[in-house]
């Protein structure tokens, strides 16, 4: 056995979540991580996520717990309105977020925003840069990127997110991977129309749900304008042109009331407008030689999960730990990372097949009974009963990975050892 530094130079392609946490905890384990981001800067908006069960754990680990309660969205609640946007039904925020003392929720761009404020000193990024080619020889990865740059690097990890460009140059096709749940999610930051505060206002429309929310930390005058709407087939369009996704979009709510024209309509101004497919990515394994998958791009579990965040966090936090623990043995700690995550994966992926139906529904006659149950709902003696089940439910998928403790000692060249 040939004692040699350990693999310290990692490749990190994507600067979101899984990317810049995993870049953190890397550092900290003495490795020498890069991050590169297609994006110019890092890129912000995106809805509100859910910190639940384990990754609350995870982000205390990652020393950014307080960032992230201190830029809480603490949301009161929610209402649903008609047409005529009257008043349905509401409830606090606890109950529609299946929500545990500890867990807390937060603007995917300010969590972003916390973890490359957190890396940026220590981390080198390349942002408006991207994996053009990457070449495995079994000692290393020889990269070239979209710039003309070539580098070489031990590892090589895609957080690119579902449309991964490293999944598909190294595993191939996305559509191989991908399977749709049958409706799309677009999201983006218009005037605050309604005048909402820590407040989120829901319209259903058959197969189609609408909601608008604002922040504690958002702009008094701005506010989060959110459309779901079910498509039996997936659409044909470019995810990298945001016009023509601005155009399915209107196309899809054409002619409906209530304020969807006017908040349709804010789309053209929006630079943070999003728009994806609701589907998962699953996979046999996540890592090929040299190369390992992280976060969505390994395994999204789609918006209708809620857990999309916390799993690419946790994904982050053991696949550092798992290669340090190994000293850098990637074969060792690859295998480790994915024993320990694919269960709890698995469990989030089945939860979200299942509630990507209840998303929308499909008839005027079932809105009507869904707006019953809100109405009546926190006026039954079995709410707390309810609460509780939809509480268990969600903690179960939340608590579903098994966290182990790493040691954060740095991977030195004297004590690094891997087989060759
Ligand atoms: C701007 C934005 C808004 C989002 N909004 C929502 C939302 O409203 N609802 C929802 O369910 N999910 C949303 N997501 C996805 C959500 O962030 C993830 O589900 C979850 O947080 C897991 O994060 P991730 O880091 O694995 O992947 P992602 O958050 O998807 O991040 C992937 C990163 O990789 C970058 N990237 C992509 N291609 C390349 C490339 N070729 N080279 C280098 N970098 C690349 C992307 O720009 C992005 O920064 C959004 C993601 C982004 C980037």
């Amino acid at each position: 056995m040939t004692h040699t530094p350990a693999n310290k130079t990692v490749l990190i392609s994507g600067a979101s979540v899984a990317g810049p946490a995993l870049a953190l905890q890397l550092h900290r384990h003495g490795f020498t991580p890069t991050v590169v981001e297609s994006a110019p800067e890092l890129r912000t908006g995106g809805y509100k996520v859910d910190i639940r069960g384990t990754a609350v754990e995870v982000c205390r680990r990652l020393g950014i717990l307080d960032e992230i309660r201190a830029a809480s969205t603490d949301m009161s609640g929610g209402s649903y309105v008609d047409a005529k946007g009257r008043t349905v039904g509401q409830m606090p925020a606890e109950i529609f977020g299946g929500r545990a003392e500890q867990d807390d929720e937060i603007m995917r761009g300010d969590l972003a925003r916390i973890l490359y404020e957190r890396t940026r000193e220590d981390v080198e990024y390349l942002f408006g840069d991207s994996i053009a080619a990457l070449h495995d020889d079994g000692d290393g990865v020889d990269v070239t990127f979209e710039s003309g740059a070539r580098r070489r690097f031990d590892l090589v990890v895609g957080a690119d997110g579902m449309h991964s460009n490293t999944r598909r140059l190294v595993f191939g096709d996305e559509r191989r991977f991908r399977r749709y749940l049958g409706a799309y999610i677009s999201i983006f930051t218009g005037p605050n129309r309604l005048g909402l505060t820590r407040w989120e206002t829901y319209h259903a429309r058959p197969d189609k749900l609408v909601s608008v929310y604002s922040t504690a930390g958002e702009q008094a005058h701005t506010a989060k304008n959110c459309f779901v709407f079910a498509a039996p087939g997936e659409l044909s369009y470019d995810h990298r042109d945001p016009d023509a996704q601005k155009r399915l979009l209107a196309d899809a709510f054409a002619g409906d009331d209530w304020e969807i024209p006017r908040l349709i309509a804010d789309a053209a101004g929006a630079d943070d407008f999003y728009f994806d497919a609701i589907a998962l990515i699953e996979m046999d394994r996540w890592s090929s030689g040299r190369v390992v998958l992280l976060g969505d791009a390994a395994h999204c579990a789609s918006p209708a999960s809620g857990q999309g965040t916390g799993l690419a966090l946790t994904g982050a936090y053991v696949l550092a730990g798992e290669l340090a623990a190994a000293h850098g043995d990637h074969r060792t700690a690859f295998a480790e990372y994915e024993r320990v995550m694919r269960p709890g994966v698995e469990l989030n992926q089945r939860f979200a097949a299942g509630f990507a139906k209840e998303m929308t529904v499909s008839s005027r006659w079932k809105i009507a009974l869904r707006m019953l149950m809100v109405r009546t709902l926190p006026r039954t003696p079995w709410k707390n009963l309810i609460a509780k089940k939809i509480r268990d439910d969600i903690q179960r998928a939340a608590h579903a990975v098994p966290l182990k403790e790493y040691e954060t000692a740095p991977v030195s060249p004297a004590t690094a050892c891997v087989p060759r």
